[in-house]
């Protein structure tokens, strides 16, 4: 007996990017790598993007994901030891 299950498991085509803020100039803006939507890590609103993950390393901010709140992408930022410095 042969049954063939056909499951049609779609996963989610969720983008990811990473973003050196390092190589970024200027107040930090960044456009979304995907859809181009203005960015701010020191926006706190989370109009553009909401935080989902927090990674820190000795009480010091390590890496930020967030995800476009336009095109869903999730974003790595990491570079922050730069800013830690100033
Ligand atoms: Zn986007």
């Amino acid at each position: 007996m042969e049954k063939k299950k056909k499951r049609k498991m779609k996963p989610r085509l969720l983008l990811e990017y990473k973003v050196d803020l390092v190589k970024i100039e200027g107040s930090g803006d960044f456009p979304c790598p995907q859809c181009g939507a203005k960015l701010s890590p020191e926006d706190q609103t989370e109009d553009t993007y909401s935080i989902k993950e927090i990674k820190t390393r000795r009480d010091r901010l390590e890496e930020l994901v967030i995800q476009c709140n336009r095109c869903k992408s999730f974003i790595h930022l990491a570079g922050f030891k730069l800013l830690d410095s100033l």
